[in-house]
């Protein structure tokens, strides 16, 4: 039997990621010790990532509904890295009846559960603005969190009889891995979740996947280039210093994992070196809080070894002392009694809720402020209006006169671009070549330009899937089911 593909989320969207992939059940070697093999069923059934899709409303309203499969009947689940698109319907798959293990690596564990506790206020919030009922509770969550096994980087493991899963740094986030799945035959498909922006100051560099029969790869950044990365932290630093130097509050709409705590080591180096004035910073975002305090304890073993060497020698490599962590709503709103010179850190990043929005209401009327983007800002969000240079905007209900200046910061983000993405599929094929690269988890546009230069560049047999089709995979041929 060929291993079968499935693609029920991420094909032809950046978000939603949810691939199935299923094998001949083979005989369990996990028996001895562990629970013996009581399914009947022939097939053993693994699934990747159970994201939830995003668009202009904080979660699309299909998700709601059924999964496209036999919840039940699925053997193991396996995590790329922790962010929502990837991590966000699990609770809903353990409320449907999963009752498999999910498989990750230790960071993304520590990760996963902070991203889903913070999604069930979220969910719950837009579940009484549609009147329908929450996807799911906070006891979906911890039934979830108890299936967690956690599993490292470079370690085989059969997940399910006859399917065996191995993982591999993709450097995008802490914790972050590609998955490749193997069969008994030998037969195996690789899915790279999200490939990182490297060289990253905290992470190590993505590791080559050489070995796949058919390997699905991320593409949101497929057609597109970043700036060098050395040029996004020196605009970073001026843009700071002339912010400074104008005498306003500098806002920075920051996603709370990785991006956050990017932004607070390049500050604290800056501050160190003498680079900017000392003027007090405000991390006020709660998430935002928790997840550096997981980058504080996974970083020594998890970082890239420069960082890590670094993490010895300093007491935190995101701290400064003129550093305040605001955790409690009390200590939240203190900040505004503070001078008015000052940094205030918090999300939501798109200025779409949490607490930057009431910061944005109370100071962007007055022209000494500084609103600096350094995230990827989608269309219809408070954020990209701002970005885009409008007058006037909605925050929190409030419509406000926007007289600050607004400084769009480019290239911070975590995301491999169009020639690290085919650098990638590159060296892919070097070795064992793949029958097929799928290029998924992009706008469509995105997925077919990516294709298209894998096929004229490298002579790949680049494939753009659809939302729902299954493919066949075995060591000699790739074909629709
Ligand atoms: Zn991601």
């Amino acid at each position: 039997m060929a291993i079968r593909l499935g693609f029920y989320g991420g094909a032809g969207k950046v978000t939603g990621s949810n691939f199935l992939v299923e094998g001949r059940r083979g005989k369990a070697k996990t028996a001895e010790g562990g629970s013996p093999d009581t399914s009947h069923s022939e097939v053993s059934r693994v699934l990747v990532d159970c994201g939830i899709e995003q668009g202009a409303d904080f979660v699309e309203a299909h998700i709601y509904g059924l999964f496209p499969y036999d919840v039940a009947s699925i053997d193991a689940l396996v995590l790329t890295h922790a962010h929502l698109d990837h991590v966000g319907r699990i609770p809903k798959l353990v409320k449907d009846g999963f009752r498999g293990k999910i498989y990750m690596t230790p960071p993304t564990k520590d990760l996963a559960e902070l991203i889903m506790r913070d999604s069930v206020g979220i969910l719950t919030h837009e579940a009484a603005r549609l009147r329908i009922a929450p996807l799911y509770e906070e006891q979906d969550v911890d039934t979830a969190v108890r299936l967690i096994e956690t599993l490292d980087y470079h370690v085989e493991k059969e997940v399910a009889p006859g399917l065996s899963v191995y993982l591999r740094n993709t450097g995008h986030i802490l914790g972050s891995a590609s998955v490749r799945i193997t069969d008994e035959d030998g037969t195996t498909v690789a899915l790279t979740g999200d490939i990182g922006n490297s060289p990253s100051p905290l992470l190590p560099d993505w590791e080559p996947v050489p070995d796949a029969d058919a390997l699905v790869m991320e593409s949101v950044y497929g057609d597109r280039l970043h700036p060098p990365q050395a040029a996004r932290v020196e605009k970073l630093r001026d843009t700071l210093k002339e912010a400074i130097a104008r005498g306003g509050t500098i806002l920075i709409p920051a996603f709370s994992l990785e991006r956050t705590q990017l932004m607070l080591y390049e500050l604290s180096k800056f501050f160190a070196n003498g680079e900017l004035p000392k003027i007090p910073v405000y991390l006020d975002s709660p998430l935002a809080i928790k997840v550096t305090s997981v980058y504080e304890k996974w970083g020594p073993t998890y970082f890239k070894p420069a960082t890590e060497e670094e993490m010895k020698h300093e007491k935190s490599i995101f701290e400064f002392p003129f550093l305040t962590k605001t955790l409690s709503p009390e200590d939240s709103a203190a900040i505004a009694k503070g001078p008015k010179q000052k940094i205030i850190i918090a999300g939501a990043g798109m200025s779409h809720g949490g607490r930057i929005g009431h910061w944005e209401a109370r100071y962007l009327p007055d022209p000494a402020t500084t609103l600096v983007i350094v995230g990827y800002q989608a269309p219809g969000t408070p954020g990209r209006h701002m970005m885009e240079g409008t007058s006037h905007v909605r925050l929190g209900g409030q419509d406000i006169t926007l007289r600050a200046k607004v400084e769009n910061l480019e290239g911070w983000s975590a995301h491999a671009d169009r020639d690290e993405l085919l650098k990638f599929a590159e060296a892919a094929l070097a070795e064992k070549r793949p029958k097929a690269i799928f290029v998924a988890l992009g706008e469509p546009a995105t997925e077919r330009f990516l294709a298209q230069r894998i096929h004229d560049y490298l002579g790949g047999n680049a494939i753009v899937p659809e939302y729902g089709e299954t493919w066949e995979i075995t060591k000699d041929s790739v074909k629709k089911a």
